[in-house]
């Protein structure tokens, strides 16, 4: 999969293979994107992004989802439909936050392929 344009957030792990997510590494003010399956750490190349989050608190999920409706591996549930178009199937996964005190929270995407909303509990 290659990626599109404004499509810059999404990075997977040379190691396992597994999703990086961004992560802020407050000491050396550098954007990282961080394994949750193995120990993998990496310096984004792109410090635009980091800039953006600081700027505008970008919303993480604007750079995780993209394209996860379409990863077989997730879960799908029917028990959260779309706040958006009602659709009732929606994948869901967890995502780290970056703030460090906040717990690990569930993510959800529409599977509504016209709709595509994404939402956080
Ligand atoms: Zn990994
Ligand atoms: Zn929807």
């Amino acid at each position: 999969m290659s990626a599109g344009p404004g499509f810059v957030g999404i990075k997977f792990c040379p190691e396992c293979n597994n999703m990086l997510y961004p992560r802020e590494d407050k000491e050396h003010r550098q954007l990282l994107y961080s394994c949750r399956n193995c120990e993998h750490k990496q310096v984004a190349d792109n410090p635009c992004i980091y800039v953006n989050k600081l700027m505008h608190e970008v919303d993480e999920l604007t750079q995780i989802v993209a394209d996860v409706v379409h990863d077989p591996t997730l879960p799908k549930t029917e028990d959260h439909p779309c706040p958006k178009c009602g659709y009732n199937q929606a994948v869901f996964f967890q995502a780290q936050t970056r703030r460090a005190e906040e717990e690990m929270r569930l993510y959800y995407v529409c599977m509504d392929s016209t709709c595509g909303h994404r939402w956080t509990e």
